[in-house]
This record gives C-alpha cells, sequence and structure tokens, in this order.
C-alpha cells in the first residue's frame, strides 16, 4: 500500500481564519515595552495559526515630527527584531504603508464618519501632541487614528494586538467600522483590541517606556549598552526593594522588567531584594534581561549579515498587503454606490 499523502495546507485566504493587524512605527528599534507589550502575542497568534500582518507605518513618521529620519534603516532594523523574536515571513505578511497606495483611499470616506470633536477627545491624542516634535499641531496628527483606522480595516482585521495607548484609537476605528457598515452595508468586522499583561511597561524614566523618549531599553542592544541604560535608571533612596507602581513607579518599572523575563511574580522578585536598594535591583534586573534576550539578539545578528533577505520579505509583503488592500477598496466602492 502506498503512503497517504499528507493533507494539503489549508489556503492561506480561508474564511474562517482569524486576521490579526498590528505594526510599529520605524522611528527606532524595538523595545522591551513592544516585546512584552504586544510582539510577543504577535508571535503566539501567528503560531496558534492565524493570519498576521505587521505594517510598517513609514508615512506616519511624520504625524509628530518634521522629517523621517533614517526610514529605511529604522523599517529594516524593525524587520531584523521581528524575524529575531519569532515572526516567521512564509506564515506572517510584513509590509510598508507607503508601498500600500490603495490603503489611502480609505481616508475620504472614514474621515467623513468622524467630527472634529470626537477627534479632538481622544487621550492618546492629547499625549501625542504633549510629547510631539513639531511646533504646531498638524491635521496629520489630528487625524492619526482616522490614518491608523484605515491601516486596521483595509484587511478586515478581527484582531489587534497592542499596548494601552493604542485602546483610544482601536475604539474609533470600531467605530468607524460600524458607521460604515450602517451607512453603506456590511463590510468590516469590527476588530477587538488584544492586551497583554504588560500593556503599558514603563522605562528607565518611570514613564511609558517609549522608541523616541530615550527611556527604552532596545531589544537588539548589547549587554553592556543594556547595562549602561539600566544603570541609569531613574529610582529612589528607600533601600527596601517592594513593587508598588502606583507610588513607586521608577523601582517597580524596572522589578516588574525582571518578573517579565523571569516569568515571575513581581512581589516575588522585590522580595528576594529585600533591602538591597537600587544598586542591587539594577543588578538582577540587567541580569535578567541580558538572559532572556540573549538567544533573540543571537538570532538577529544572524539575520542582520544578509539584508537582502529583510528586503525579499518586504517586497513579497508588500505585494500580498496590495492585492488584499485592492480587494477590500473594490467591495467599498460598490458598498458606496458603484464608483467607476
Ligand atoms: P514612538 O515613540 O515613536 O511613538 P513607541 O515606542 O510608542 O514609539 P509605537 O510604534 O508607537 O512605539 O507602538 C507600537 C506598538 O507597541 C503599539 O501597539 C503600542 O501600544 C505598543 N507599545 C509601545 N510602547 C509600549 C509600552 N511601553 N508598553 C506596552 N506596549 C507598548
Ligand atoms: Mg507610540
Amino acid at each position: 500500500m502506498g503512503a497517504v499523502p499528507d493533507d494539503p495546507p489549508p489556503p492561506r485566504e480561508a474564511p474562517q481564519m482569524t486576521r490579526v493587524l498590528t505594526g510599529d512605527r520605524p522611528t527606532g528599534p524595538l523595545h522591551l515595552g513592544h516585546y512584552f507589550g504586544t510582539l510577543q502575542n504577535r508571535v503566539r497568534l501567528q503560531d496558534d495559526g492565524m493570519d498576521v500582518l505587521l505594517v510598517i507605518p513609514d508615512y506616519q513618521v511624520i504625524t509628530d515630527r518634521d522629517v523621517a529620519e533614517d526610514l529605511l534603516g529604522h523599517t529594516h532594523g524593525l524587520v531584523l527584531d521581528y524575524l529575531a523574536a519569532g515572526i516567521d515571513p512564509a506564515r506572517a505578511t510584513v509590509f510598508t504603508h507607503s508601498a500600500v497606495p490603495a490603503l489611502n483611499q480609505l481616508l475620504l470616506p472614514f474621515l467623513s464618519l468622524v467630527s472634529v470633536a470626537e477627534l479632538g477627545r481622544n487621550p492618546t491624542v492629547k499625549d501625542e501632541i504633549a510629547h510631539s516634535r513639531q511646533s504646531a499641531v498638524s491635521g496629520l496628527m489630528f487625524t492619526y487614528p482616522v490614518h491608523q483606522a484605515a491601516d486596521i480595516l483595509f484587511c478586515k482585521a478581527d484582531v489587534v494586538p497592542v499596548g494601552q495607548d493604542q485602546v483610544p484609537h482601536l475604539e474609533l476605528t470600531r467605530t468607524i467600522a460600524r458607521r460604515f457598515n450602517d451607512r453603506y452595508g456590511p463590510v468590516f468586522p469590527e476588530p477587538e483590541a488584544l492586551l497583554s499583561a504588560a500593556p503599558l511597561l514603563l522605562g528607565t524614566d518611570g514613564t511609558k517606556m517609549s522608541k523616541s523618549r530615550s527611556n527604552s531599553v532596545p531589544l537588539s542592544a548589547t549587554a553592556d549598552e543594556t547595562a549602561a541604560l539600566i544603570r541609569r535608571a531613574t529610582t529612589d533612596a528607600d533601600r527596601r526593594i517592594t513593587y508598588d507602581p502606583a507610588n513607586r513607579p521608577g523601582v517597580s518599572g524596572l522589578v516588574q522588567l525582571a518578573a517579565l523575563c523571569q516569568d515571575r511574580d513581581p512581589h516575588d522578585v522585590a522580595a528576594d531584594i529585600g533591602d538591597g536598594g537600587a544598586a542591587a535591583l539594577k543588578r538582577h534586573v540587567t541580569d535578567a534581561v541580558n538572559t532572556y534576550l540573549a538567544p533573540m539578539r543571537a538570532r538577529r545578528a544572524e539575520y542582520a549579515q544578509d539584508l537582502s533577505y529583510v528586503r525579499e520579505v518586504l517586497h513579497e509583503g508588500n505585494k500580498r498587503a496590495n492585492a488584499i488592500a485592492e480587494a477590500t477598496l473594490d467591495e467599498v466602492r460598490a458598498a458606496m454606490g458603484g464608483f467607476r
């Protein structure tokens, strides 16, 4: 009897496949906040068989700064971070926003579905305006959540793994999907945010860890750079280490980092350090982070030797994202009254 052939793999566009969309602006290297906030979840969803798309919103870099610096370098860096963390381009799609022009055609109908007052109330927009490097608030900054809605809805995402700061944006995306469907007929699912156990990781200054706030520990930093970054972290004079985020954000942010890297309860980590003070805490965190990231850093170094693979990943991802965007746009135009 001949061998029974394996079942063929399900087609990639199988309708039952849950679609996941999220992404990172190419403004710098990914850090531990990204990893524990969303990247770890993306890899898990991919490994669970979901259709994961990662957008690198290069156009959106100019939302809060006048010019985009080293766009290509940062974009390639993000792809290396993804690959090192376990994103597999054979199953996941990585693309750049600027390479998918059809996606932007969603902006006109979407902008018509939100009011100026709604945009002004968005707490994330307010926070990002406060940290903006621009002298005046641009129309792009004001409409940022609508651009993000286009990035999410163009592929009809069901799930969006994000950090806490993105929740208000996602709420607006859901509103836009609902209003579009009410006005023109059902086209878009209402995507769900997926938060991790660490939706707001603090940086070395005790505020949200951010690529552009000089308070982050990049996944790609060397062990020595990591030690230096953690040595400079803001702590306090109390030698007893506790986990108390509301009252001791600096110390607690560091305790949480170690706890995540060691998969332990932060109170237990703090109890182990006891009365050792900030120096012992920082040594402990540095060791935990460097041990945890070592295999990822080694994989990243290997991928970094051949950027032609990174370019190929983007080329293939852009092709697939364009096909998806064109198909959605056709549906949108038909629903809105048969343009062209
Ligand atoms: P920038 O300073 O350029 O805004 P960022 O560090 O805030 O960079 P983004 O590209 O804006 O990173 O965010 C990418 C994703 O990572 C988003 O889903 C965001 O919610 C998540 N994220 C960013 N920082 C953190 C953090 N400190 N903790 C948890 N999730 C985070
Ligand atoms: Mg951000």
